[in-house]
């Protein structure tokens, strides 16, 4: 690995001078758990490192408003997946968490370096996309927000410019929204998804006023599937036909992308599968436990 410096600022706004630099190879760390491989594997060589982790305790805090969850950048994944905020308003995020890699990345990893990552298959982002979280992005002087949806832009690739860093996301309550994530591994539970499927379903009474199917591990990015959800929009939530409907359309308007966890075919078939059964779940669970 190629000597870097590594500099640990005390505060938000000294860590966003430090970016502030004509240097590309300039990056922020969370907590560091993506940026280690990719220098070990030579894939990246910054010349120097801002470390986040002794920046402002207030960055890493999860709190509520009457309509939405804000989680701190520098919250790691173990603390949103334990906090009493998330389990009861959003507890779809906690389940999904429990079977992100393991313990010891997500008591490290934060929320920040997770999003920033890009990494097309991970289990998150869809999550946060189906439920309409945004995230909130700073620079020196300035501050703007984006739709999740609309920061991740490729395959590892993401909206932000540099000097630019990710510093809470908000994540609307879900109140009458029913969500679900599967995650399809081909070895053990808390593999690297060979797909992941999230679903947020909207109902008035029988009817499935609008729906948001996002799907990981199959694309460049985490993508929405505008066919599939349409198919739902105004259905009745006792058709189990329109479920299966819904799958195939899925199916149909998807171009997946081969991986080592599965070629193109299996994954249109996991697809049309799982988003009929994520939608089940969603129906079923109705916001579930935690
Ligand atoms: C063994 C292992 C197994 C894994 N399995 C899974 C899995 O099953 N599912 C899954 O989803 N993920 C998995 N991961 C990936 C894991 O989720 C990420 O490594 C982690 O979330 C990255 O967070 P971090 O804080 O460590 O990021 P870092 O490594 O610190 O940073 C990652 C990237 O984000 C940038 N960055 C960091 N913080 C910010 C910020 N606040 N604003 C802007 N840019 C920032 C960095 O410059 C870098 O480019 C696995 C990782 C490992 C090591």
């Amino acid at each position: 690995m190629r000597p870097f410096e590594l500099l640990e600022p005390s505060s938000l706004r000294e860590a966003l001078g430090l970016l502030d630099t004509a240097d590309e190879t300039v990056r922020p760390a969370g907590g560091g758990t993506a940026l280690m491989l990719m220098m070990k594997a030579g894939v990246l060589e910054p010349s120097r490192l801002i470390s986040l982790r002794r920046i402002e305790p207030a960055w890493a805090e999860i709190s509520q408003s009457a309509d939405a969850v804000e989680i701190g950048a520098l919250a790691t994944l173990s603390a949103i997946e334990h906090s009493g905020i998330v389990r009861s308003e959003l507890p779809v995020i906690a389940r999904t968490l429990r079977t992100l890699a393991n313990v010891r990345v997500r008591n490290v990893a934060t929320l920040g370096g997770n999003l920033a990552h890009a990494d097309p298959h991970m289990d998150l982002p869809p999550v946060l996309i189906a439920l309409g979280a945004s995230v909130i992005i700073a620079s020196r002087g300035a501050e703007r927000e984006l739709p999740v949806a609309e920061l991740i832009s490729g395959y590892y690739e993401t909206t932000l410019a540099s000097g630019e860093l990710i510093v809470r996301v908000r994540v609307p309550k879900q109140f009458a929204r029913f969500s679900a994530y599967r995650k399809i591994t081909t070895r053990s539970a808390d593999d690297w998804p060979a797909l992941g499927v999230a679903v947020a379903l909207d109902r008035e009474g029988p009817v499935l006023r609008e729906a948001r199917i996002a799907v990981s591990a199959a694309f460049d990015r985490p993508l929405r599937l505008a066919a599939a959800e349409a198919v739902l929009r105004g259905a009745s939530i006792d058709d189990e036909a329109v479920l299966i409907h819904a799958g195939d359309a899925a199916a149909d308007e998807a171009r997946p992308i081969a991986d080592e966890r599965g070629s193109a075919a299996y994954k249109r078939e996991l697809i049309r599968v799982h988003v009929r059964r994520a939608l089940r779940d969603a129906l079923d669970a109705q916001g579930g436990t935690p």
